[in-house]
């Protein structure tokens, strides 16, 4: 029998070798296929006598990714239809969905046959649950072997058994902290836990799995055994009396109750420990279906794990312009920004010239490769060899002429219309004809800096968010005469150095510093209103928010917000800043001289480490102060949510953004907005547009007109759209804005 994705070949002793290997796919995924083709596989083997086990490997160079994109896209799609006409069949087809994995894997394991999971790259999810289903794992030891249950990270957790093997194999804080974080295990790791049971040598790898069936391992998982137990003694011993009452409070901590994935994993395990197996698989299915049910499963599987994937794939790539090679870069201006971006560049392969005013000040932009380079080997996460190269490829100079043969230019040099204006022309003398210019600019608008450009089509924003080394976003910002060739360069390069795209028009701010100035002038709002600074930090934090306004403003610094303030009275007018705002940041920065981390005083006091930064005591005096119980929390968290998700809609209005998977993608990899929600449209769209609408007339009446819904949402709302059917981003994929 052939197969599409796999090949089977059984050897001398009746192991049949199975190579997991998909024709058209970079990497193995599930797709409805492959299952069926894996019952297939199980049905023949255990069909033939000559078949005394199994050896399940990849072709690949990774194991498996998990689940493939069009399945999950599939079985939502199948959800919300299925909805409308009958909720309760769709409950019940949404509940066989969530088992299949999880029934079929089981199969495997009570086959008959022993089957051993080869593991030579990375495993992730369902691949790795399929893994624990065998009877045994072995896994390579190369540094490319990465084992997780990442599942939560995108609103669900480990559904197909996940929960109840790596519970029984492992102690139950491990199995919890590995599942509820998606921590990715190296193979000595995975192997101290008891989740694989050897570790050898890339080339040992299949060798040593049958002979694992040579040795005549036994069909029948632990659990399967008479007198099976728990590792740590399960749910009824002293320690776990110790870790399951606090293990939810642990979670509400981390997580303020918003990831109903990771709850449920807790429940999975604590509940599943005290039954039998393939009834705790069932309470497991439960489980899944419910969580798979849920708007946050929805919305963060869409965003995080569809839309990310897919705007990394290119999906705002202008049809019809061949990928192109970028064999050089020129990155001018070595300081902050710069000397990243050198560094990311060249991490990529890519030799970069790194230019600043003098050799010093480009050795200077250099070090900071040299810095990271170090770290990096000391961490053993880099060989020696391939810090030399990366550095090799990193050339500091001066000498604009070196820009001759490249094909990219990023200017990072100062927020000075005057300066970029003489380094535009400077760079344009000595470039190539095909040359791309990339503008990091953070607040200059696009359109403006390329009149400086003899080839305005050829000029682009290219935006880095600090630390670049770090930030997975990078919005691409079109002026108004940037051409397609621009776009599918600066779209290329941002995929070499693997960020996630987000492309948007051009305007004061752009989309996430838009989002951004929102969320910090809220809490500016708060602080007027005396309520708290703690309550304001921490509400943020509840709200889903990785860092609380006041942290944010801090680390930006408070000056730049000043300038920032200052510079859109001087073009927008005086109405364009609240009074209030300037005189708090005006007191904060010109009498306190309060700027944020950079100086050690800011929103917060920085005293020397160990110790930690505490919010500044003096902030309460500055305006009065409310006592937190006639503060609402819940309101507060309302506020900060809505504030943002409104000026994402006031972009898509005025079509800054073009693209909802851009907003959602963008607010959550450039400034951690709610992850749970799936980005700022998915906000609104999840709750639903009309009751968001009337969410934010309540904010208005009470807390100013920045709350009002604006006519595109009250258009929406009355025609019950949503932003995914209304600008729909499968009509969009390709199009250029
Ligand atoms: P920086 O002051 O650290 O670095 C600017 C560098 O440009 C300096 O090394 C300077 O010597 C060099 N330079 C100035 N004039 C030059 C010239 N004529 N030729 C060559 N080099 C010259 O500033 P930064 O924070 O790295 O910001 C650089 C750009 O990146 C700015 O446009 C800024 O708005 C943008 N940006 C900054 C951040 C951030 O977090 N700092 C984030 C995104 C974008």
């Amino acid at each position: 029998m052939t197969y599409k994705n796999f090949t089977v070949e059984t050897d001398a002793d009746g192991i049949a070798l199975v190579t997991w290997d998909m024709p058209d796919k970079s990497m193995n995924v599930f797709t409805v296929e492959v299952m069926e083709e894996i019952e297939q596989i199980l049905a023949a083997t255990v069909a033939d006598a000559g078949v005394k086990g199994v050896v399940f490997t990849s072709g690949k160079s990774t194991f498996s990714g998990g689940a493939d994109l069009t399945m999950i896209r599939g079985m939502f799609t199948m959800l919300h239809e299925e909805q409308a006409r009958d909720p309760q069949a769709a409950k019940q087809k949404l509940f066989e969905a969530a088992g299949r994995m999880s029934w079929l894997w089981r199969k495997i394991e009570t086959n008959g046959k022993p089957w051993v999971s080869a593991i030579n790259g990375t495993c992730m999810g369902g691949a790795f649950e399929l893994s624990l289903a065998c009877h045994g794992r072995v896994a390579s030891n190369a540094k490319s072997v990465k084992i997780a249950l990442p599942e939560v990270k995108v609103g669900i957790f480990p559904g197909a058994g996940g929960t109840q093997r790596v519970s029984r194999l492992t102690d139950a804080q491990s199995a919890l902290q590995m599942m509820t974080t998606g921590q990715s295990l190296t193979a000595s790791r995975a192997k101290a836990m008891g989740l694989v049971h050897q570790v050898v040598e890339p080339d040992q790898l299949i060798p040593a799995a049958k002979q694992m069936i040579k040795d005549g391992l036994k069909p029948v998982a632990p659990w399967d055994e008479k007198g099976f137990k728990v590792p740590g003694g399960g749910v009824w011993t002293p320690a776990a009396a110790q870790l399951f009452p606090a293990a939810p409070a642990i979670l509400r901590r981390e997580t303020a109750g918003n990831y109903p994935g990771a709850l449920a994993i807790l429940k999975c395990v604590y509940e599943g420990l005290q039954l039998p197996f393939d009834t705790a698989l069932k309470v497991e299915q439960r489980y899944f279906t419910q969580v798979l049910g849920t708007t946050e499963a929805f919305s963060m599987i869409r965003s995080l794990f569809i839309s990310m994937q897919e705007l990394g794939k290119g999906a705002r790539r202008p049809a019809g312009v061949e990928k192109t090679q970028i064999r050089k870069v020129g990155v001018v201006g070595a300081g902050f920004m710069g000397a990243s971006i050198a560094y990311v560049t060249a991490a990529a392969g890519i030799p970069v010239v790194l230019i600043d005013r003098d050799q010093e000040a480009a050795d200077k932009g250099k070090a900071h490769s040299e810095k990271l380079v170090s770290d990096q080997v000391g961490k053993g996460r880099m060989t020696k060899e391939e810090g030399e190269k990366l550095l090799s490829l990193v050339t500091p100079t001066p000498d604009y002429s070196t820009l001759a043969d490249v094909d990219l230019v990023v200017e990072a040099v100062f927020e000075d219309r005057a300066v970029k204006k003489a380094v535009i022309e400077q760079v344009e003398a000595v470039i190539a004809p095909t040359t791309i210019f990339a503008s990091n600019t953070s607040t200059l608008p696009i359109t403006g800096l390329a009149e400086n450009s003899k080839r305005p089509d050829q000029f682009i924003g290219v935006h880095f968010f600090s630390p670049v080394e770090k930030m997975m976003l990078t919005e691409v910002i079109l002026g108004e005469k940037t051409g397609d060739k621009a776009l599918a360069m600066a779209l290329d390069f941002v995929a070499k150095i693997k960020k996630t795209p987000i492309v948007v028009n051009d305007t004061r701010g752009f989309f996430v510093n838009r989002c951004v100035f929102r969320y910090i002038n809220e809490a500016y709002d708060m602080l007027a209103e005396g309520v708290p600074a703690a309550m304001i930090e921490n509400a943020a934090k509840m709200a889903g928010m990785p860092v609380g306004p006041l942290s944010l403003n801090d680390e930006v610094a408070v000056d730049l917000s000043q300038k920032i303030m200052r510079a859109s009275i001087a073009d927008l007018g005086e109405a364009s800043v609240k009074p209030e705002h300037m005189k708090l940041i005006d007191k904060m920065v010109d009498e306190l001289d309060r700027r944020g981390r950079k100086n050690g005083k800011g929103f917060y006091e920085y005293p020397a480490k160990p110790a930690k930064k505490f919010l500044w005591p003096g902030l309460k005096d500055l305006y009065p102060q409310k006592p937190a119980s006639e503060v609402d929390v819940n309101v507060l968290k309302q506020r900060f949510l809505v504030t943002i998700a409104l000026e994402a809609a006031r972009t898509v209005e005025e079509g800054i953004v073009t693209d909802p998977r851009e907003a959602d993608v963008g607010s959550i990899l450039g400034f951690g907005f709610a992850p749970y929600t799936g980005g700022t449209l998915s906000y609104i769209d999840g709750m639903g547009v009309s009751n968001f609408v009337a969410l934010a007339e309540k904010l208005e009446a009470q807390y100013g007109d920045h709350f009002a819904p604006t006519p595109l949402l009250r258009d929406m709302a009355a025609k019950g759209e949503t932003f995914y059917t209304r600008f729909d981003p499968y009509g969009n994929v390709g199009k250029a804005a």
